[in-house]
């Protein structure tokens, strides 16, 4: 459940239906069991007896997966024998049976424990009221944290695995396109049940992973107390910012303030490369009673306050620095992780999980894309640009410069008080949603018919989409609605939230196997939503974006893909480092993650950028809690304008939304075959910025 594109501001809940969370085959502690083999064989000759010689190859793919996970506590020689006796689906009518009884009942099983757990967040996701501790309770508490070990337990698991077949990336690659649908389908349902980790070993990972999120989260610097060498304060009281989100953020709002902009930016990159390098003193985390000049690196108890809750200035601080503890977290994830390995023969490592599972791209493809980003002419190109834009040599922090963004017509009071008086209340919104879908070029029907599949409620925070997971149920748009009415901020998330809930709508009801129900991964659904997004001002009846605005939102773009492609290889580079190293020490790992940063830095940015040996790229909080997830930013990029290319190619938003989104959970290139006509890839995006170069240039 994380926010998929941090740049596009998404809060949506995307949930995944338990049953798809995790996919690898796995050997627990299968060849173990001394008689296993022997009971293999003999059942095997048994079902080519009972069924024929055309059973072969099913039986024992089917002999050979149930054996892969059975466990001692399972049953004797004689218990895995009956069980294949009675549960192998010899003939094809029997077989059919058996997919419609797991499609129908996986689907109520999944719809209702998506529904309890949509019911038990209310109070924490919909603005009503106090929320109460048992409140937090209830919304963590996940009903179907056990439903696999329960299936493998009371043997359905097993029943799968006889007789559907397991499948590694490579094989969904190279025969996927020629499977019927009805074969990926069983593909799918296959893979609900290719893993089976201990439960303790699940823990790990969790607490390993909730440890990291906590450090992570409580790393704010107080930049009132952030000094120069004259001891001159740069940046206003009060001012936390959380690493390494809000330190970049400032970075590109400091690109407005023409006296203190540049000083400003100079100062944070100064903080990231002391958080990098752990030379940071533990004395000026999350901590406002401590004056620090981040050059000298010097710390003194601060001589002004700016925050109620500052500790006394009389508690000792000194320039220790922070012991390592961001790559202590980082080894931890890593460990946890490395625990699974066992478990997943065909995925053996994390990272082999997250490409040829989560992703299904494999990584050298992943790694070739954005390489071809980063090391794309068009990039010095538009550093030039940049440059004269800025009128001053480029810096290493502008890869996060932030202004090619065009003034619009209206300032955002005019467009609060346009959407206030337009939408008072959710209720309005829910009301109007077939006309805005009239005008995204839906038929009268499919608006209608989509209106009538999206429940609208008052979002406690900014706005959320909620899926439903099965076809009796609604997506859930969730929506900012202050007491004065919905601004614009507001609107323009519920925008985004409504095309994922169209989204949803169609690849879960229209879809043909509801075991085939979604998009291939979130980068998918996050591309369709922004389409729709885009389009807001359209919704509004107020002009669109004329052709120059549109120019400087695509090299913004292609800036932030440059900049986030480079992060993306720092962490994959850093995942193959620890499995490389795994007795590194923190300390050991620390240098390494900076030479990466660099060597990745000095081939790909220093050429375009000016400086050598700048270890920014390293900065992202991501690569310390969140297992390998930045390649996925990039890729959302990539797929972004791949989608959007194709719905200005057809003209209407409406049906190609439609054709795309019903396509189903197949591999990304087959999605995007189907989509687009090509794989998935950087073109379009260097496309459009070499069209959209040529022409803001010209001017
Ligand atoms: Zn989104």
């Amino acid at each position: 459940m994380r926010p998929f594109l941090e740049i596009a501001l998404c809060a949506s809940i995307i949930c995944v239906p338990f049953l798809y969370a995790e996919s690898s085959m796995s050997s627990a502690d299968s060849g173990s069991l001394p008689w296993i083999k022997a009971a293999s064989e003999k059942t095997q000759k048994e079902l080519i007896s009972k069924y024929g010689e055309g059973q072969r190859a099913r039986a024992e793919r089917g002999l050979g997966q149930v054996a892969e996970f059975w466990r001692s506590e399972d049953g004797d020689a004689a218990a895995f024998e009956e069980f294949a006796l009675n549960n192998f689906a010899g003939d094809q009518a029997t077989l059919n049976t058996v997919f419609e009884r797991y499609e129908r009942l996986l689907e109520q099983l999944n719809g209702h424990m998506h529904e309890i757990n949509r019911e038990f967040r209310q109070q924490s996701d919909l603005d009503k009221g106090t929320v109460l501790p048992l409140d937090d309770l209830f919304a963590g508490y996940d009903p179907a944290a056990h439903v696999v070990d329960d299936f493998f337990n009371n043997k359905l698991a097993f029943i799968v695995l006889l007789n559907f077949p397991l499948t590694t990336l490579q094989e969904r690659l190279a025969e996927g396109p020629g499977w019927t649908r009805k074969e990926w389908a069983e593909v799918r349902l296959a893979q609900t049940f290719s893993k089976r980790i201990p439960a303790a070993v699940n823990l790990q990972v969790a607490s390993a992973g909730a440890e990291a999120d906590a450090y992570i989260s409580q790393y704010n610097i107080w930049m009132f107390h952030v000094v120069d060498d004259k001891g001159k304060r740069l940046f206003p009281a009060n001012l936390r910012l959380l690493s390494h989100w809000n330190l970049r953020d400032e970075i590109k709002a400091d690109y407005t303030d023409a006296q203190q902009g540049l000083a400003k930016q100079r100062a944070i990159q100064q903080v990231m490369e002391r958080i990098i390098t752990q030379t940071i003193p533990q004395a000026v985390i999350n901590n406002p009673a401590a004056d620090w000049n981040p050059w000298s690196n010097e710390v003194k108890p601060a001589t002004e306050k700016d925050n109620e809750s500052m500790p006394s200035t009389e508690q000792k601080v000194t320039n220790a620095p922070e012991p390592c503890t961001r790559y202590a977290m980082l080894l931890k994830t890593f460990q946890a992780a490395r625990g699974v390995d066992p478990y997943s023969p065909t995925a053996p490592t994390l990272i082999a999980r997250r490409f040829d599972e989560d992703r299904e791209i494999p990584e050298k493809r992943v790694r070739q894309m954005l390489e071809q980003v980063v090391s794309s002419p068009l990039a010095p190109r538009v550093a030039q640009l940049i440059q004269t834009r800025l009128g001053r040599p480029l810096e290493p922090f502008d890869i996060w410069y932030d202004g090619f963004r065009a003034r619009g017509k209206y300032t955002e009071a005019q467009l609060d008080a346009i959407v206030s008086k337009r939408y008072p209340t959710a209720e309005a919104y829910r009301k109007d949603i077939p006309n805005i879908l009239l005008k995204l070029g839906f038929t009268p029907e499919k608006a209608q018919y989509l209106a009538n599949n999206i429940a609208v409620e008052p979002a406690r925070g900014s706005g959320h989409a909620m899926r439903a997971a099965m076809r009796s149920e609604k997506a859930h748009l969730r929506t900012r609605v202050e007491s004065n009415g919905m601004n614009y901020k507001g609107f323009n998330i519920a925008v985004h939230e409504m095309g994922h809930n169209i989204e949803q709508t169609f690849s879960l009801n229209e879809v043909d196997y509801t075991l085939l129900e979604g998009v291939p991964n979130t980068a998918f659904t996050e591309a369709l939503a922004m389409v729709v997004q885009g389009h807001d001002l359209e919704i509004l009846g107020l002009s669109t974006p004329d052709a120059e605005t549109e120019r400087l939102r695509t090299l913004n773009d292609f800036w932030a893909t440059y900049e986030i492609s480079g992060v993306a290889l720092v962490d994959m580079e850093v995942w193959h480092w620890m499995y490389d190293h795994a007795d590194a020490t923190p300390q050991q790992l620390r240098d390494a993650t900076i030479q990466i940063a660099k060597n990745i830095w000095n081939k790909y940015y220093a050429p375009v950028l000016g400086k050598q040996d700048v270890m920014l790229l390293a900065i992202y909080s991501h690569m310390i809690d969140s297992f390998m997830y930045l390649p996925d930013y990039p890729i959302g990029h990539l797929i972004g304008f791949q989608v959007e290319e194709q719905m200005k190619k057809a003209g209407a938003i409406g049906p190609e939304f439609e054709r795309m989104a019903t396509f189903g959970h197949v591999t990304p290139d087959m999605w995007m075959i189907h989509a687009t006509d090509k794989p998935v890839g950087a073109e379009a995006l260097l496309s459009a910025t070499e069209q959209a170069l040529t022409q803001v240039s010209a001017k």
